[in-house]
C-alpha cells in the first residue's frame, strides 16, 4: 500500500469525503465501511488469489476495492454514482489492475464485461458491500445469468441473508431461499453491527457467501415453470400448498385433479409451501408440467 493508510480507516475516509466535498445519497444505499476486521473477513471469505479476478458492485470511495486490489489479479468495480468516479480514479491510482466503470450494474451486460475484463484470469468472485435497496435484483441477475463465477461474498441486510440461507420448515424459508439455493450453496459468514459503517444504516447486516454451483442440486424439466410453481406455492404463506395451487392453476380443473397430481408428486395437500424441499418442488413442477397444467 506504498506506506499509505488504508482508504477505509475512519480518519482517511473522513479526509477523502471532506477533500472532495462528497455528500452521501441515502437513495443509493451509500453506507461506507470503516472497519478493518470486517473488510478482512469479507476478502478472506472470497478466497482470492493473484490468478483470479474480483467484480465489485458499488465501490463507494474504494474501501473494499483497495483490499481486492491487493488480493486479486484483476479487479473491476461498477459504481452508479458519477460523483464517485473521479475520487475512485484518484485514490485507486496505485493499482493499475483495477478498472472502474460508471454504470448501474442492473443495466450492465455482464457476459460482455467478463469477456472484456476477466479474459486473463482463471476464476472470478463477486465481492461487495451491496446497496440494500437492490440486493435481490442484483444477486438474482448474477445467479440467473450463469456467469463463470466461483463465489459471491456480499454484505447484505441480516434478515435477507437469513432468508437466503434458510432450510425448509422455518418462517424464513421462502421463494428467495429456493432461488438462491438452486444456483448456489449459501453460508452465513458473520453478523455485522451498524457501527462499522458511515453513515450507520437502520438495519443490522450480515456477510453471506454463495458458493456458485456447477450444476443445480435438482433436475427440473423447465426452470421457468419450476420457479413459477415455487412462487405460486408461497402466494399466501399461511395457506396450504393445495389452496395456493388451486387459486393459481386449478380454478377450472377442480380440486380432485389437483389432489391426484399432488399425490403423484408425493405431497400431502395440507402441507404449507414453507415445508417443501427443493427436490419436492422439482418433482411437483415436473408433474404439473407433464399434466399440461403449467
Ligand atoms: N463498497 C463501499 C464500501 O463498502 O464502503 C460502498 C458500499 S455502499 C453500501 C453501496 C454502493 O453501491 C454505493 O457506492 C452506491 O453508490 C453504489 N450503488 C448503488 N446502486 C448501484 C447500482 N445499481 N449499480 C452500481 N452501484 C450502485
Amino acid at each position: 500500500m506504498s506506506g499509505m493508510e488504508s482508504i477505509s480507516t475512519p480518519k482517511r475516509t473522513k479526509e477523502i469525503i471532506q477533500r472532495y466535498g462528497f455528500s452521501f445519497k441515502k437513495s443509493l444505499g451509500q453506507n461506507f465501511l470503516i472497519d478493518q476486521n470486517i473488510l478482512d473477513k469479507i476478502v478472506e471469505a472470497a478466497e482470492l488469489d493473484k490468478a483470479g479476478g474480483a467484480l465489485e458492485i458499488g465501490p463507494g470511495i474504494g474501501a473494499l476495492t483497495e483490499r481486492l486490489a491487493m488480493a486479486a489479479g484483476a479487479v473491476t468495480a461498477v459504481e452508479i454514482d458519477r460523483r464517485l468516479i473521479p475520487i475512485l480514479r484518484d485514490v485507486l491510482s496505485p493499482y493499475p489492475h483495477v478498472k472502474v466503470r460508471n454504470d448501474d450494474v442492473l443495466n450492465v451486460d455482464l457476459k460482455a464485461l467478463f469477456a472484456d475484463d476477466f479474459a486473463s484470469v482463471d476464476k472470478v468472485s463477486v465481492v461487495a458491500n451491496l446497496p440494500y435497496y437492490v440486493t435481490t435484483p442484483i444477486l438474482m441477475k448474477l445467479l440467473e445469468e450463469k456467469l463463470p463465477l466461483d463465489n459471491i461474498v456480499v454484505m447484505i441486510q441480516k434478515e435477507v441473508a437469513e432468508r437466503m440461507a434458510a432450510s425448509p420448515g422455518g418462517k424464513e424459508y421462502g421463494s428467495l431461499s429456493i432461488a438462491v439455493q438452486y444456483y448456489s450453496e449459501p453460508e452465513l459468514v458473520c453478523i455485522v453491527p451498524r457501527t462499522v459503517f458511515i453513515p450507520q444504516p437502520n438495519v443490522e447486516s450480515a456477510v453471506i457467501r454463495l458458493k456458485v454451483r456447477e450444476h443445480p442440486p435438482v433436475e427440473v424439466a423447465d426452470e421457468k415453470h419450476f420457479f413459477e410453481v415455487v412462487q405460486a406455492s408461497f402466494t399466501q404463506r399461511r395457506k396450504t400448498i393445495a389452496n395456493n395451487l388451486k387459486a393459481r392453476y386449478f380454478a377450472e380443473e377442480g380440486r380432485e385433479r389437483l389432489e391426484a397430481l399432488l399425490a403423484e408428486a408425493g405431497i400431502e395437500p395440507t402441507r404449507r409451501g414453507e415445508t417443501l424441499s427443493l427436490a419436492e418442488y422439482a418433482k411437483l413442477s415436473d408433474v404439473l408440467l407433464a399434466a399440461g397444467i403449467v
